[in-house]
């Protein structure tokens, strides 16, 4: 309807409910995480606390929802940080970023009155990129400093921090990253299937007006190897060709021009990056 006119689009998903498709991915971090949330069971079985998840796979897949999800999940603030944000020109400037992140986090959440963080640093790699011989002393002071914060992190503390890392170049990361205790849970996020990608349309046509023969099936059918970014940037387009045309719905052939039009948008990004 008109009246969402120039409010900012809600992108913030809190639920699971919310990231369509990725059924084993959403499963594999509530089990994870379920481990934060019954606390006294893992200590009373000795078992290791969960520090770090990380989630890998191709771009716009849902990582970050997935991230957002987990803080609602376990009733935590949610801070997030790109590992870009931590490449400097000076030595040490990184590693202090490092410490304010963590810093940060524990606060955001006393003020909040929640007794956990979940923190998500969006290309990990960037950071946690492997060491070569003292080449990058700068990404290394960095590194360490997330491992040593990694390292720090207790249980009985409070609030407990949980540090999500996603990456899709997972066999870029220093394997100190990946050792037990630091990101020791790794779940993939891939592309979409067919029941994936009708998912994902549906969850993003739920403010648009589609027309009654719109038939989504077949929609995700010709959406083959597309993410999920890419499917809400469809029924986006869908949405402007249906308003330049005046239509009162989204019909099957905006959904189809609206499929060219993000194809072809790749392929632009693509040689202008060539
Ligand atoms: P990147 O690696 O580029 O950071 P990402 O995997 O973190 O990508 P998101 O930021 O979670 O991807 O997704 C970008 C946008 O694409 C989301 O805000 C959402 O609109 C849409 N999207 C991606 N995956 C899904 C999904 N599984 N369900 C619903 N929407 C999705």
């Amino acid at each position: 309807g008109g009246e969402r006119k120039g409010k900012p689009r809600p992108t913030t998903p809190l639920s699971f409910e919310e990231i369509g498709g990725q059924e084993r991915a959403k499963q594999e971090i509530i089990e994870a995480l379920d481990f934060l949330v019954h606390e006294e069971q893992i200590s009373k079985f000795g078992i290791r606390p969960l520090k770090g998840i990380l989630l890998t796979g191709p771009p716009g897949t849902g990582k970050t929802l997935l991230a957002k999800a987990a803080a609602h999940y376990t009733d935590s603030v949610y801070i997030a940080a790109s590992g870009s944000e931590f490449v400097e020109m000076y030595v040490g400037v990184g590693a202090s970023r490092i410490r304010d992140m963590f810093k940060e986090a524990r606060q955001k959440a006393m003020k909040a009155g929640k007794t956990s963080a979940v923190l998500f640093i969006d290309e990990i790699d960037v950071i946690g990129g492997k060491r070569d011989g003292g080449q990058h002393r700068e990404y290394d002071q960095t590194l360490n400093q997330l491992l040593t914060e990694m390292d720090g992190i207790h249980t009985a503390e409070s609030p407990k921090i949980l540090i999500i890392g996603a990456t899709n170049r997972k066999e870029m990361l220093d394997s100190a990253l990946l050792r037990p205790g630091r990101f020791d849970r790794h779940i993939g996020v891939d592309l979409p299937d067919k029941k994936g990608r009708k998912h994902i349309l549906h969850i993003h046509a739920r403010n648009k007006p589609l027309h009654d023969e719109v038939n989504l099936e077949k929609i995700a059918e010709e959406s083959f190897g597309f993410s999920g970014a890419q499917l809400e940037s469809v029924m986006n387009e869908a949405a402007i060709y249906a308003m330049r045309d005046t239509s009162e719905s989204l019909t099957q052939r905006h959904l189809s021009m609206a499929i060219d039009k993000v194809l072809m948008g790749e392929q632009t990004d693509r040689e202008a990056t060539k």
